[in-house]
């Protein structure tokens, strides 16, 4: 064997040891959620986000979701809450708007409205003197980046269904409310899930488009690489496809542990929900939310609301 032969195989070796090395580096020094977090707030968005975590290890290319830098541009505007002053922000979970048999499928009646239902609640919402607002600017509120609104409520809709283009977006633009719209990457164009046509009418008409995983599995049984693309990539392809940051996340089947919230954090989001209705708003990646389906009554609804803002 020549000396040259021997040197290139020596250092392919020590590439593979280090790359080997390096991969498994992050795993054993991701921090848990708190420490992520700090005691003091949260770490603001240029300075001591990697270090604060541990020197997360990400791609920039690939796991940055919001290329644009971090402004999302919502064109809805709020009443800002007196300055200091933090009211709840009720986020509601919604899936489908349409008509569903109970009998026949009692499942997706637990998640649809129907369009006179999802009508009434804006209706109600708006005559009643409520706001609507974009989840990139409950996270800059619950964050302390930017101002709160003081009395809104965040309409949320999950996994990007047709429905959301036909049935929810021309109420919301009725009543000039505003939704944020959660959307599994590897979904888009997939019969019954919007494609990238009805994505840009909704960013069109001032909606937030959030990010929902590549295909929808559960985070908290996945290696850390797998994870990092599940959270990352699905953002960075709606981000790039749409032309805006992707600022918002929503655990798929509502399942996060520290670390699935620790790589969110990393991966440049603002802010998670969850579909625990019993949580403070204080964490920014454990956000609840209050799931309205094809049981809630007006009633009830109304009765949701005034509990967190009379
Ligand atoms: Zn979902």
């Amino acid at each position: 064997m020549k000396a040259s032969t021997l040197i290139l195989v020596v250092g392919l070796i020590l590439t593979a040891a280090f790359l080997l090395l390096a991969e498994r580096e992050p795993a054993v020094r991701i921090a848990p959620a708190e420490a992520v977090l700090g005691l003091g707030g949260y770490a603001q968005p240029d300075q001591g986000g990697a270090t604060a975590s541990g020197d997360l290890v990400m791609q920039p290319d690939l796991m940055q979701p919001g290329p644009a830098g971090r402004e999302v541009r919502t064109r809805h505007t709020f009443t800002p809450a007196p300055e200091g002053v933090r009211p709840y922000v009720p986020i509601l979970m919604y899936h489908y708007v349409r008509y569903v048999d109970r009998a026949v499928d009692p499942l997706g009646f637990g998640l649809s409205v129907t369009p006179e239902q999802f009508d009434a609640q804006l209706a109600w919402l708006h005559s009643n003197g409520y706001e609507t607002v974009a989840m990139a600017d409950v996270a800059r509120c619950i964050r302390g980046e930017g101002p709160c609104p003081a009395r809104a409520v965040a309409l949320t809709f999950d996994d990007g269904y047709l429905d959301a283009h036909t049935e929810a977006l021309p109420r919301l633009g009725a009543y000039g409310a505003t939704a944020t719209f959660y959307i599994v990457s590897d979904f888009i164009g997939r019969p019954g899930y919007m494609g990238w046509e009805e994505l840009r009418a909704l960013r069109d008409a001032g909606m937030e488009i959030g990010a929902h995983s590549v295909n929808h599995p559960d985070l908290t049984r996945m290696h850390l690489d797998e994870l990092r693309d599940q959270i990352g990539r699905s953002g960075a392809v709606l981000a790039a496809e749409l032309g805006q940051p992707v600022v918002s996340f929503c655990y798929p089947l509502g399942r996060y542990n520290d670390t699935v919230m620790a790589v969110t954090r990393e991966a440049g989001y603002l802010s998670a929900t969850t579909t625990r209705a019993d949580a403070s708003q204080h964490d920014p990646f454990a956000l609840p939310r209050l799931r309205i389906s094809g049981d809630t009554s007006q009633a009830r609804f109304e009765q949701m609301i005034r509990t967190y803002l009379p």
